[in-house]
């Protein structure tokens, strides 16, 4: 299996200045579309938090975390999948994969997503779950479960696309399944805007936010 792979984006300041034989830091990725382009489903306020503090403290924290080490300059999926299922290394796959898992979360979501997916990802789905409708209900089902933090995915599992969850940094390549699709369902994603109403917040970003062409582009890498 293939890991969705981060496209090249720019890097974090400060590695211009040091000399080229330094390991590049791991990237904050910029967002996709402006702070406030997901509202009112989610709010700049929530995409600033989220993002300019959350997903940007992950990446901070994993980079102060390799520095020096053998994961310094290495792919971020890289040192997901080397750390993962390691005590010895928890923090370091606990920050790897929340960086990882964030990046990929932005770019599930669009302000102009939601509806359903066309051609061989329609097929797919109706394949794999029977339709649409009850795709829709599996995905929103696993992401009003479970339980704590976590994610919600949409993946491919060796060519079947299927509904699974993850808890706290879980990502699903680590057992060989490619990810098409996440909704975040810690508290920090919704809480401001929706406090305990999780199944709010989920039903809105899959009503509407969902974004179908990326998941189409995933589908390539599967
Ligand atoms: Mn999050």
């Amino acid at each position: 299996m293939s890991s969705f792979q981060e496209p090249a984006g720019h890097r974090t300041a400060g590695a211009t200045h040091e000399s080229p034989a330094t390991p590049e830091p791991v990237a904050l990725p910029a967002l996709p579309y402006e702070e406030n382009a997901l509202a009112p489903v989610i709010s700049a306020r929530t995409v600033q938090i989220h993002y300019g503090k959350h997903h940007r403290t992950y990446v901070d924290t994993l980079n102060q975390l390799i520095a020096g080490t053998e994961f310094a300059g290495q792919p971020l999926d890289t040192i997901v999948k080397a750390t993962a299922g390691k005590p010895d290394h928890a923090a370091i796959f606990n920050n790897a994969a929340q960086a990882w898992n964030h990046a990929f979360y932005w770019r599930c979501l669009s302000p102009s997503g939601g509806g359903r997916p066309e051609g061989l990802l329609e097929e797919r789905i109706a394949r794999a779950f029977g339709g649409f409708d009850r795709f829709r209900q599996a995905l929103s089902e696993a992401a009003i479960t479970q339980f704590g933090s976590g994610w919600a995915w949409l993946v491919d599992d060796s060519g079947k696309l299927k509904v699974v969850k993850t808890d706290n940094a879980g990502v699903p390549f680590i057992r060989g399944q490619t990810p098409l699709l996440a909704i975040d369902v810690w508290e920090h994603a919704y809480y401001l805007d929706y406090q305990n109403r999780r199944v709010d917040y989920v039903n809105a970003v899959i009503d509407n936010l969902l974004n179908w062409e990326f998941a189409e582009e995933a589908l390539a890498y599967a």
